[in-house]
């Protein structure tokens, strides 16, 4: 069944191959982006080229007026978002005892904020019709911690308490609520990681690499299906076993 979907973040990395593969499993998909025009429409020639409709909207989700208008654009366009993938997320590390108020606040904001905004508009419409999905990419850093992301950690970990509270409000109306939990993926976010940094979290999952957008993707995708209906409030790593420790 053909569905209405909004990836946030989804111009470049995980949250394009996310996009693409509700495309490709015949959702239509509002491609949300902050400042990257030129990539979210390259985006949309993907979605394009597997056939599938999307459309773009520009917003950063940590602004609440800004997420008001993103949906306000797909319900104009699409009709009632029914799938919300809160892919969109930035790093600002730095070790915490220097760590400015600013990288403090804007991480929080875009990665715990933003879901937060984007899911209550969304549950709007999702109430009405009885029916909804979303899925939160977190991260493996909000489960173990990490030197010099403290920003980060907290607000990957906040959004699997934030996935589980919100998964028990809605779970009688048929609206799933779950997060993803990627280990270290190879897109732009990693960008600033020395070649050796990049090696070592290679080596941290017990497949001794690292995944790719579309295996997070993949994941998303079965999570926002029918098939998914009963499976709510949980975590999914897809990190090549490193949360199994040891
Ligand atoms: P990228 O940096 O490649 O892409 C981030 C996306 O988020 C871009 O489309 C960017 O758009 C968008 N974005 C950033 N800030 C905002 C904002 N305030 N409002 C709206 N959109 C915004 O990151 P990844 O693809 O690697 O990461 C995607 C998600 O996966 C993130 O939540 C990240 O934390 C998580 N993750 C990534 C891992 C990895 O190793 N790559 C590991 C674990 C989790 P624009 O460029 O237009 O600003």
């Amino acid at each position: 069944m053909s569905r209405v979907a909004v990836v946030t973040g989804a111009s470049r990395g995980i949250g394009q191959a996310i996009a693409v593969a509700l495309a490709e499993a015949g959702h239509r998909v509002a491609v949300g982006y902050r400042s990257g025009g030129p990539a979210a429409r390259e985006t949309l020639d993907l979605i394009s080229q597997v056939g599938g409709e999307g459309l773009l909207v520009r917003g950063d989700v940590g602004v609440r007026a800004d997420v008001d208008e993103m949906f306000t654009a797909v319900e104009d366009a699409f009709g009632p978002v029914e799938l919300l993938v809160n892919n969109a997320g930035i790093v600002r590390d730095g070790l915490a005892v220097t760590l400015s108020d600013a990288d403090w606040e804007q991480v929080l904001r875009t990665n715990l904020h933003g879901p937060f905004y984007c899911a209550r508009r969304a549950l709007r419409g999702m109430l009405r019709r009885r029916w909804g999905r979303i899925v939160n990419v977190g991260s493996i850093v909000g489960l173990l911690g990490s030197t010099g992301q403290v920003n980060y950690a907290s607000a990957k970990a906040g959004l699997i308490g934030m996935t589980r509270s919100l998964a028990r409000e809605v779970a009688g109306r048929n609206i799933t609520v779950n997060t993803v939990v990627p280990g270290p993926i190879g897109t732009e976010i990693l960008s600033e990681l020395s070649p050796e940094r990049l090696a070592e979290l290679s080596r941290m999952a017990p497949m001794n690499r690292m995944g790719t957008p579309t295996e997070v993707a993949a994941a998303v995708t079965f999570l926002a299906s029918e098939a998914a209906a009963f499976i709510t409030g949980t975590t999914l790593p897809v990190d090549g076993g490193i949360s199994m420790g040891g």
